[in-house]
């Protein structure tokens, strides 16, 4: 079976066609600037390349293209629309209801527009996106993958906040956690790799990109994770602050006189490693500059660190101990000097850590990064959203 795999951004839509029988990409892509220039890039998994500015005022104009492309010409990998088995799509956020990957229909449509209000940069271009497809294969399975639905388990003194309860059940204010797609297939890999069953093994799965989550889970499931009511809190990230005392927010929006919309754009868009470093969010930039003694690039990344180093311990802790420690995404599976300082003196935790293995750890590659006498095993396992995505439709699609 085909599966093709819709990622709809507010003026992205990133596409991957997987054949299920060996999972192997057949094309991958990116359309950007929908709404307003619009371009595309097509790859084949054999090769061929197509790069063009293609008018997509719309999502579904994006996604025809997309259908075009990938049955027509001479980029094509399938011959005919019906080729394609089902479609899977990610979807950031299921709210309570959506806890488990789901056939996309009017019903779950209609709920993910309510919850709109608590998902207001994500939900409206993924519901655009999953109405498109519809459209355009009206008899093609379509499927939504949450990635909230991880988070499902977590118990109610993780996800309730201190706040008068009433916020909870009346505004829906709680933890709801993100990157879950990305953490469970980290988790299921990381099972493979170790050979034993993801219920046996207590661990922490580190996903460190431009934004950045950190999530404990035992017997198969997550316990709890960084990011909370919105992917906000946690870690220090590229742009974002990241978990802080909440009235630095207010007394900031009292003290400028700014409106809360300037404060979120504030704490989401220039603050983490660029609002500390005034160098970049690019971890690499802060490498170079970090090199050259640049005091504030150093301290941007020595705060991530610690802010990963802190949740590991809180983590290891509601664990009741840690059998393995992974890294993962653009910073996790590439930076080095980061794992470096995040694993560094956690001897006390039983993590070993082999400084040469993380140096020479090949890029973007699984590897490990622990001694052969070390209690915990540290890992670095890339993520896969698509294929975890694809895997959950082509599931629901043989049922
Ligand atoms: P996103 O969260 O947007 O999916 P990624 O997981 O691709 O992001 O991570 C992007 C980040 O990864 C970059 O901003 C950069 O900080 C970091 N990164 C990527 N490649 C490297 C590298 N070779 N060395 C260090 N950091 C890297």
């Amino acid at each position: 079976m085909r599966i093709l795999v819709v990622n709809a951004g507010s003026s992205s839509l990133k596409y991957q066609l997987i054949d299920m029988t060996d999972e192997s990409v057949l094309v991958k892509g990116l359309c950007e600037n929908i709404g307003t220039k619009g371009n595309i890039t097509h790859k084949t998994g054999d090769g061929r390349k197509y790069e063009a500015d293609y008018p997509m005022p719309t999502h579904k104009q994006a996604i025809s293209l997309v259908l075009k492309l990938i049955t027509e010409g001479e980029y094509a990998v399938i011959s005919d629309i019906s080729e394609i088995g089902a479609v899977g799509h990610r979807v950031a956020h299921g709210g309570e209801k959506l806890r488990r990957s789901t056939v996309i229909d009017d019903e779950v449509l209609n709920y993910l527009e309510t919850i709109v209000p608590i998902n207001p940069l994500h939900g409206p271009p993924a519901i655009l996106g999953m109405r498109a497809c519809i459209d355009l294969m009206p008899t093609t399975l379509q499927v939504g993958v949450f990635d909230t639905s991880f988070y499902g388990e977590i118990p109610d003194y993780n996800y309730i906040y201190p706040i008068p309860y009433s916020f909870y059940e009346e505004d829906r204010i709680r933890k709801y956690g993100f990157h879950g797609t990305s953490h469970r297939y980290v988790m299921g890999r990381t099972a493979e790799i170790l050979g034993k069953d993801p219920k046996d093994i207590n661990m922490i799965t580190c996903h460190l990109g431009n934004g950045s989550s950190v999530t404990a889970e035992k017997g198969g499931v997550a316990i709890d994770t960084s990011m909370g009511f919105t992917p906000q809190d946690g870690v220090v990230m590229g742009t974002r602050s990241g978990a802080m005392d909440p009235t630095v927010v207010t007394y900031i929006m009292k003290n400028k006189g700014i409106s809360a919309e300037e404060a979120e754009n504030l704490i989401n868009k220039k603050s983490g490693i660029l609002g500390v470093s005034g160098v970049s969010n690019d971890l690499r930039e802060i490498a170079a500059e970090a090199e050259k003694g640049n005091y504030r690039a150093e301290l941007s990344r020595k705060m991530l660190a610690n802010s990963i180093k802190k949740l590991i311990g809180a983590y290891t802790a509601e664990l009741n101990g840690l059998d393995v420690l992974v890294f993962t995404a653009g910073i996790g599976e590439n930076d080095a000097k980061v794992r470096e300082m995040v694993c560094e003196n956690l001897e006390y935790l039983g993590i070993k850590f082999d400084v040469n293995a993380n140096m020479s750890a090949p890029r973007g590659e699984e590897a490990v990064l622990s001694t052969a006498d070390s209690k915990v095993k540290v890992l670095v396992v890339p993520t896969n959203e698509e294929l975890m995505i694809a895997r959950d439709t082509a599931s629901i699609a043989a049922k």
